[in-house]
């Protein structure tokens, strides 16, 4: 086998991508990156039924958010193009001739009646297993139970028919599972999988094994919902005769919501998106609320997903990109299902948004409050509450929620603090050190500080008799960055101005 490790992430576009998914797709990320081997994204759309337009598209914009890249797959091409398995039936059918020819599999051409029937007779008969098997295949209507003569007649008549896979029953499958051990199954566990449908296109199991062994696939990281189909996987690398370039297998732990498998519908029981981005249904018009729009930062969700099923060793737990393809590492992945903890997400979110520079903030800022139709001067304005905010919140858009009071005067005041800081004796105070203001010629957050500070050094009173309705004025709120910071970002004529506004409209509590 080849040093070179070859990865890739195989989603069915039967619906939007679930973050379970994703967390697969970066496992795969991290360790192609790490060791410079190829990541191929391919698309594994056999089965017709279930295709979902636009889930494909759905997939690639997922992974392009979160910087996911691939070396070779659809929209980015590759030595092994076609990457859609429905572009590929040709090998497949190849391959299932090949495996026709060889007696590891057959032909079957059972009506859906005939299988129901089956399934009940061995109901009656008290049968826990009542699958088309090696205990089955001979009671049904199959190349292995008909003449070649007749089997002939029915191709040659059209009549519909599948290609079973010919399960050794007899065969123990052993194999090694990174993350999970060796693990070991009996061939009589297996059932005869169909391989081909009626309509020449493979199953899952077929297409899967054939795309890994001829894109030279080293290692296959996948959701544990497929170490039960890992045992056909083996007896097919088995039969076709690749045993020995045989990927080396891993499947991940479920993620879990508060109760059991992390669902669609439990992920909206429990305020838990489960998709990365917004997706709305086609045929229900259903939407759903995705990372991306909700004003998630892709490196938080990135940092976060990665630790549900892995842990990175020692106690740091906030791993940039860079650190997480160095670090991550197979060995290091659970084998029990992770809980889903948006505290813990968000805690993420404030810390990746901290670090963002102002400007950065600003731009993602700059739509919300265009949309929302609030007046602000210019950009720079923008950047400078941004600065004075990103400590407080954990999206932009908490900024316009939380603090208002950046553009627009506020027009009512909160009621606790009024009643508390706005007495007779704030007002009086306030009256005189908004004379005092007049004094600065130069308008800046320490200028007003000081100021402040002398002033009350003369009144001999404490900071929160004039800070407290200070922020009142400005804000209408109780909580915010410092009042003087917010005084110099609104400016000096905007900040006397609501001072002036509440000392006339705003009677002193005690008065009241
Ligand atoms: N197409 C499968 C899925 O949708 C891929 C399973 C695998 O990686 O083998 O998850």
């Amino acid at each position: 086998m080849s040093e070179k490790i070859v990865l890739r992430y195989a989603p069915s576009p039967t619906g939007p991508q679930h973050i379970g998914g994703i967390r697969t797709a970066l496992y795969c990320y991290y360790l192609a990156q790490q060791k410079g081997g190829e990541l191929i994204l391919r698309i594994e759309d056999t089965d017709q039924t279930r295709f979902v337009a636009g889930a494909e598209q759905f997939i690639v914009d997922s992974c392009n958010w979160l910087g996911i890249a691939f070396t070779q797959g659809v929209h980015v091409g590759g030595p092994n193009a076609p990457y859609r398995q429905s572009e590929r039936t040709e090998l497949y059918q190849k391959y299932a001739q090949q495996l026709l020819d060889q007696g590891h599999a057959y032909l079957a051409f059972d009506t859906p009646e005939e299988l129901e029937a089956m399934r009940q007779r061995l109901e009656e008969a008290g049968a826990d297993n009542r699958t088309y098997n090696y205990m089955t295949r001979m009671s049904m209507r199959n190349s292995l139970t008909l003449s070649a003569e007749e089997v002939q007649q029915r191709l040659t008549a059209g009549e519909p028919h599948v290609v079973r896979f010919k399960v050794p029953e007899k065969s123990e499958i052993r194999f090694h599972d990174i993350i999970r051990g060796h693990l070991h199954f009996h061939g009589s566990h297996v059932d005869d999988k169909v391989l081909l449908k009626s309509d020449g296109l493979p199953t899952y199991h077929l297409a899967n094994v054939v795309d890994d062994h001829h894109m030279g696939v080293t290692h296959v990281i996948r959701g544990e919902e497929w170490l039960p189909s890992t045992p056909l996987h083996v007896l097919l690398y088995d039969a076709l005769g690749w045993r020995e370039e045989m990927p080396q297998f891993a499947h991940l732990a479920l993620l879990l919501g508060p109760k059991g498998k992390l669902s669609k519908r439990a992920g909206d029981k429990y305020g838990i998106p489960v998709f990365p981005m917004d997706w709305q249904d086609k045929a229900s018009g259903d939407t759903w609320k995705g990372y991306k729009e909700m004003g998630y930062l892709p490196e938080a969700l990135m940092n976060y997903l990665s630790l549900l099923g892995w842990h990175p060793g020692g106690e740091q737990e906030l791993l940039t990109r860079e650190e997480l393809i160095a670090r991550f590492s197979l060995e290091r992945c659970h084998h029990a299902g992770a809980k889903f903890d948006m505290a813990k997400l968000n805690s993420f979110q404030q810390h990746y948004l901290r670090q963002k520079p102002r400007e950065t903030i600003a731009a993602a800022l700059k739509p919300i409050v265009d949309a929302a139709g609030l007046p602000y001067p210019n950009e720079a304005y923008l950047a400078q509450v941004a600065d004075l905010m990103r400590e407080r919140i954990t999206f932009v858009r908490d900024i316009p929620e939380q603090a208002p009071y950046f553009f627009r005067a506020p027009t009512t005041y909160n009621e606790k603090m009024t009643r508390k800081n706005w007495k007779t004796l704030n007002k009086e105070l306030l009256t005189e050190f908004r004379g005092r203001l007049n004094e600065l010629t130069q308008w800046s957050a320490p200028l007003v500080q000081d100021h402040f500070k002398t002033f009350l050094a003369e009144k001999e009173v404490g900071f929160g008799k004039l800070g407290a309705p200070l922020r009142l004025a400005l804000t209408g709120l109780p909580s915010g960055p410092g009042a003087f910071d917010i005084a110099e970002t609104i400016g000096r004529t905007e900040a006397l101005a609501r001072i002036d506004h509440a000392l006339a409209e705003l009677p002193a509590s005690d008065q009241a």
